[in-house]
């Protein structure tokens, strides 16, 4: 086992229940002799089979602690097969006997060619039940398979639901796999424990079986339709289908090439394999290509044992089919991902991207109607209107988007979000900003909880309060002190308040169209506002540092300070860069005229840089405003400040009913911690890097003049002459209907959480929309 991948195996036992069979396999095996004849093979082996014993063995042979659990009867071929699983390390304690039934058995005539005839007695794989089973060590496993519920017998139902809310309750990854092609009836009578799992793992012909279907794609829409989390159907020689929640099209993975001796026990290699990459953190189509190696090299011998040694051996086997993906999962950082609870798919790994090549390339515009549930989300919209004004209002209001967004989210997880009909999309705007480290990062929310467990809005802060102050000023360069608030508005309305009363004086200088907020003085709408608010504002242009020089000279004696963005970030137009010159010269003219300079990092702060977003250009601001990132989506605002602004600081009457409280700022200092651990700010750019280089080479192909502008963790794209955003609606449309939530008008946000499968999904998404938009505008 390589170090990384062994040091990534998540504590924990892996519990396989249900069939246990001891495979009797000779090879090769043309045809049954006649009569009394007899014919000399050239092998001939027994071995622990079934979907719950051969996936064990796998499982053990790849790094897991595996406990079996599953009836056998009380004769010589149960001592065998008990025998057979310890070899490799399987806890044994969970196998019962049963008298007066026969172990489950299979005798196998290996033809030439692989193929495998069975002949097979069901035996005591039936007779379990749910008192023969310990509970105990269900309730703290990792992960549960149930192997062959379809041959459980009476445990089926109320039985086998136990089990599993047993090993919910601990937060265990739910695998279901089944073990003969069976009838429509046996999938009635599964469903309620499908329902309950996170992944189905059958193979076609019983998919197709159970669901009385001819097509493979309406039998996945089947079984997901019953509420499991997902379904990875194996192929054979075909390799395999993944299809995650949210209805999109599977993924489809070949198998690797190998030289077949024997198909046995694919099937529960390939379960170890997908078990093992979920388990280790890996996405869906990254874990499915770990079962696809492991699938292929069971093939190389004769049994289900046969093939794997260990995780290493088949990440150097998977090296060679498919480097970047093996890369992933022998990633020494990726931390092991929580199973994602039911119905949100698995999701919420750190790992770096890289597009998947499995990933369908598009060839053309598809014109398939958008089918997507959207009830949920009209309903609570009309239900808005009579009592939110507009319906909605602000930043988030969906009004202004494609009639195609939703305005209502659910929820989401990592790098994935599900609005309120259950759809999912790989999320490019991370809450306009705030989800830096991925939706319900777990460091953070552990900490948010154990903060909320002992008190949020009371008296006084906690201690959290000066524990965070401290590690802002250790974080950012030019800080020497910290003041907390709640929204960016806060924060820079804050700024320019403490440079008023440091200075004495009144000006302001804002770069023109540039957003510092809604408050009177710097809503971009000015309804409802005087020209007092603004009586004291004056204006430059980003970059051009001579029309900040002029705007300053206006101002006089009475310029108190310049706010700037640390880059140019207007919502609809390209973005800017900062040109290092335009900074220094902001910084020597405040130094000049004694003026505060203010950094508006409230959507910047944290995404490019663990400290000021300036430091990089080397420029200090004197005051810096922070918000959207620092608390990885909790409400927090930050101004921070050098001790030449403290007295000012100091002297002003600040305060919110809810700024004290006590679980955001918890949050924040895990996030800044957790920034540091994960190395978030690289991850993003990498991220970022791969989604643009992506997209660009898409533009490209479709021969479609773009502008990607901004740095990578913080892209805006947009179409040449494009002034109506009529191209980039459309492309945001059909993007999202694709799966990934980007923006026509506002720049998007990469988060840390980003994974190769969150990309090859966005970008398979964009190929669809860039289709689109060469449609719309004839070749
Ligand atoms: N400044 C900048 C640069 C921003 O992007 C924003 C929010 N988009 C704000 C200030 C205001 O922050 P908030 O919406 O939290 O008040």
């Amino acid at each position: 086992m390589t170090a990384s991948a062994a040091g990534s195996w998540p504590a924990g036992q892996v519990v396989v229940l249900g069939a246990h069979i001891l495979d009797v396999l000779g090879r090769p095996v043309e045809a049954i002799p006649p009569g009394q004849g007899s014919t000399r093979l050239q092998e001939i082996r027994a071995t622990a089979a079934g979907t719950a014993a051969g996936t064990g063995v796998d499982l053990a042979k790849l790094g897991a602690r595996v406990l079996a659990i599953g009836a056998l009867g009380d004769d010589l071929l149960a001592d065998l097969l008990v025998a057979a699983v310890a070899r490799h390390g399987v806890d044994t304690a969970g196998l019962v006997r049963k008298s007066g039934v026969q172990t489950s058995a299979t005798i196998l005539p290996i033809r030439p060619n692989g193929e495998r005839p069975a002949l097979h007695v069901p035996g005591a794989t039936a007779r379990l039940e749910l008192t023969d089973i310990d509970l105990e060590p269900v309730r703290r496993c990792r992960a549960l398979l149930v192997g062959a519920p379809d041959a459980l017998g009476a445990m089926v139902g109320d039985g086998l639901d136990e089990v599993v809310a047993a090993a919910r309750s601990a937060g265990a990854l739910i695998v279901v796999d089944v073990l003969h092609p069976g009838h429509p009836r046996d999938l009635e009578r599964i469903g309620s424990l499908l329902a309950a799992a996170d992944w189905f793992l059958p193979n076609s012909d019983q998919l197709l079986a159970l669901t009385g279907r001819e097509d493979l794609s309406a039998a996945i829409g089947d079984v997901l339709a019953l509420g499991v989390g997902g379904v990875a159907v194996t192929l054979g020689a075909g390799g395999c289908l993944v299809a995650g929640p949210g209805g999109r099209e599977p993924v489809h993975l070949p198998a690797i090439a190998v030289d077949v001796v024997d198909t046995t026990g694919c099937g529960d290699g390939f379960n170890a394999g997908m078990m093992t990459g979920l388990l280790l953190g890996a996405g869906p189509v990254d874990a499915a290509w770990l079962g696809v190696a492991c699938g292929s090299l069971v093939a190389t011998g004769l049994g289900s044992d046969a093939g794997i040694e260990d995780i290493e051996q088949v990440l150097g086997f998977l090296r060679r089919a498919q480097p970047a993906v093996a890369a992933r999962l022998a990633a020494p950082d990726a931390p092991a991902a929580e199973v994602a609870p039911r119905g949100e798919g698995a999701a919420g790994m750190a790992e770096t991207p890289a597009p998947v090549a499995s990933a369908a390339p598009v060839t053309e515009a598809d014109e398939r109607p958008d089918e997507r549930p959207r009830r949920a989300d009209r309903l609570l919209r009309e239900r808005a209107r009579a009592v939110i004004p507009g319906g909605m209002y602000g930043h988030q209001a969906a009004g202004p988007l494609p009639p195609e967004y939703p305005q209502f989210m659910r929820g989401g997880r990592g790098a994935r979000i599900w609005d309120v009909d259950g759809n999912e999309y790989v999320d490019l705007m991370c809450s306009y900003g705030p989800v830096i480290l991925g939706h319900r990062h777990p460091a953070v929310e552990e900490a948010a909880a154990a903060q909320a467990a002992l008190g949020d809005c009371q008296n006084g802060p906690g201690p959290v309060m000066v524990e965070l102050a401290e590690l802002l000023v250790q974080t950012v360069q030019h800080a020497d002190w910290a003041m907390l608030a709640k929204n960016g508005t806060d924060a820079t309305t804050m700024c320019c308040t403490i440079a008023r009363a440091q200075t004495g004086r009144r000006r302001i200088l804002v770069a023109r169209g540039a957003y510092h907020g809604a408050a009177p003085w710097c809503t971009p709408r000015p309804a409802g506002t005087t020209p007092q608010d603004r009586a004291n504002l004056g204006h430059y242009t980003f970059n051009d540092l001579a029309s900040a020089q002029a705007a300053a000279e206006a101002a006089g004696d009475d310029l108190a300070a310049i706010v700037v963005s640390p880059f140019k970030h207007d919502a609809g137009y390209d973005q800017e860069l900062v040109d290092p010159e335009f900074a220094r010269g902001l910084r020597r003219l405040c130094d000049a005229t004694g003026a505060a300079l203010i950094l508006d990092d409230v959507r910047c702060g944290f995404r490019l840089h663990r400290g000021s977003s300036w430091e990089p250009v080397g420029v200090a601001p004197d005051l810096s405003a922070w918000s959207k990132a620092i608390a990885n989506g909790h409400p927090l605002a930050a101004v921070l400040g050098s001790d030449a602004f403290r007295e000012g600081a100091r002297s002003i009457f600040v305060t919110g009913s809810f700024w004290f409280a006590a679980v955001p700022m918890a949050a924040a200092i895990a996030t800044i911690r957790a920034l540091a651990a994960e190395r978030a700010v690289e991850a993003m750019d990498r991220a970022g890097t791969a989604l643009r280089d992506g997209i660009l080479a898409q533009a490209s192909s479709w021969g479609l003049a773009v502008n990607y502008t901004g740095p990578p963790a913080m892209p805006y794209l947009t179409f040449d002459g494009d002034t109506d955003y009529a191209l980039g609606s459309l492309f945001a449309a059909r993007a999202l209907r694709g799966g990934a939530y980007l923006h026509p008008r506002h720049n998007w946000f990469v988060s840390a959480a980003m994974t190769g499968d969150d990309l090859a999904l966005a970008l398979a998404a964009t190929d669809q929309a860039f289709a689109a938009v060469r449609k719309q505008i004839g070749q």
